[in-house]
């Protein structure tokens, strides 16, 4: 039978009158936003033509419908919309860009150049290459703060023999921020692609596929207030022309690239969240960097050995990973109880052991099972932040205790 999950109801009360549960997990997903609830809900309603359809107007409108969409998309990372292809979320992106990309260079150079704390979704896809398509890859380490060595990635690169060099934008546990254009640079130097998981930076921080040199970049609508079920991969146009082989063979969708009916409602969603994203970013962003920062400095001046996880100076403005010294996280998250925070990324929670993230910065697998990552939204208030940080402190300094008593006795 399955497992019921009961959650506390959002309207739940305290003195401070704040919905609870608080919801600082937005690095996991996004409440859509009201405005792009109402266009996709006229759009289920109304523009519920199939793209394909060219002979009647139901089908033109919801093939206008994308196209709008899809410069939406396009225009909030630089990019132009014959460069995007709709896909159902990043990981199938990641799996098109980097599969994809190998499949279609058989016979030629096939190695891969990432890193140790990239998403679950590129591991696995370069897990497979390496089982199945006689991919060669090779996995950059990280310092402390989450950062690749340059001079490494450039003599891992090796003149002439890598096919593509694949760094995330920025990390989703600790925010770290990979510098792209660097990275661009010197894959482009030896003849090699650079793809980039963006799932997490695109609708935080300015992305310029132009500006940065990126070749091909994955991200999704989810993670940007729009709905879930629908992502998008980036793949320059012009030359040196880039060759893929699809994933899902089908109708001819998506200029072949990906078969299968549009998802027009979830698109659209898509688009109106990039549109909203591109008016909204840089004030929301500094707000809610703001936020981040007055948990951080609570909880760092309340907490004596509580310490953050990643690159403090180059993160994301939401992310804030930090490790509570003798505090096991996940009791600390079932002790909070009304706060929505995560020991780990969303897609990976499932598995066992420490997180593979933390473990590559050099933690022990007790500071890495100590660490929670925060991340703060749009709708986040200062209010749900001072109440966290009240609820954090209360907590972390109960169970340091209990844990002394019990070491005591
Ligand atoms: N890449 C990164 C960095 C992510 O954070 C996530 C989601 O957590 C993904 C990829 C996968 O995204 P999606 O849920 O759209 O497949």
């Amino acid at each position: 039978m399955a497992k019921i999950i009961l959650r506390p109801e959002r309207s739940e009360k305290n003195s401070c009158n704040i919905g609870l549960p608080i919801y600082l997990d937005h690095n996991a997903t996004t409440q859509v936003d009201k405005r792009v609830f109402a266009k996709v809900g006229h759009c289920f309603t109304t523009v519920f033509g199939n793209p394909a359809s060219r002979d009647h107007s139901f089908g033109w409108d919801a093939a206008e419908a994308t196209e709008e969409a899809r410069y939406h998309v396009a225009d909030l990372i630089n990019a132009v919309p014959n460069e995007i292809v709709f896909t159902s979320c990043a990981t199938e992106s990641i799996n098109l860009a980097v599969k994809g990309l190998v499949q279609a260079n058989k016979a030629k150079k096939k190695a891969i150049v990432t890193s140790a704390i990239e998403h679950e979704a590129m591991l696995g896809a370069c897990r497979q290459v390496e089982a199945s398509m006689d991919g060669e890859i090779k996995y950059l380490p990280v310092d402390r703060s989450g950062n690749i060595a340059l001079d490494e990635l450039a003599r891992s690169i090796g003149m002439g023999k890598t096919l593509l060099v694949s760094l995330m934008f920025a990390n989703n546990e600790i925010g770290t921020i990979n510098p792209i254009r660097e990275i661009a640079r010197i894959a482009h130097e030896s003849g090699a692609l650079l793809f980039t998981d963006a799932t997490q930076a695109v609708g935080k921080i300015p992305v310029d596929v132009r500006e940065d040199g990126i070749d091909l970049a994955a991200f999704s609508a989810h993670k940007l207030y729009g709905p879930k079920g629908v992502g998008a991969l980036f793949i320059r146009g012009g030359e040196p022309k880039i060759k893929l082989e699809p994933l899902i063979a089908g109708g001819g969708q998506e200029r072949g690239m990906r078969g299968g009916t549009l998802n027009v409602p979830g698109i659209v969603g898509f688009g109106e969240a990039c549109r909203i994203a591109q008016m909204e970013m840089r004030e929301e962003s500094e707000r809610v960097r703001k936020l981040r920062d007055r948990l951080e400095e609570a909880l760092l001046a309340e907490l004596p050995d509580a310490h953050i996880n990643g690159d403090i100076k180059n993160r994301l403005p939401n992310t804030s990973n930090i490790a509570f010294a003798g505090v096991d996280a996940r009791t600390l998250i079932r002790d909070m109880h009304n706060i929505a925070v995560s020991t780990r990324s969303a897609c990976s929670s499932g598995s066992q052991g420490p997180s593979h993230v933390l473990k590559a910065l050099g933690l022990s697998d007790e500071q890495a099972y100590s660490s929670i990552r925060f991340s703060p939204g749009r709708y986040t208030t200062e209010e749900e932040i001072d109440y966290a940080i009240e609820r954090v402190i209360g907590s972390v300094r109960k169970l340091r205790k209990h844990r002394a008593t019990m070491e005591q006795s």
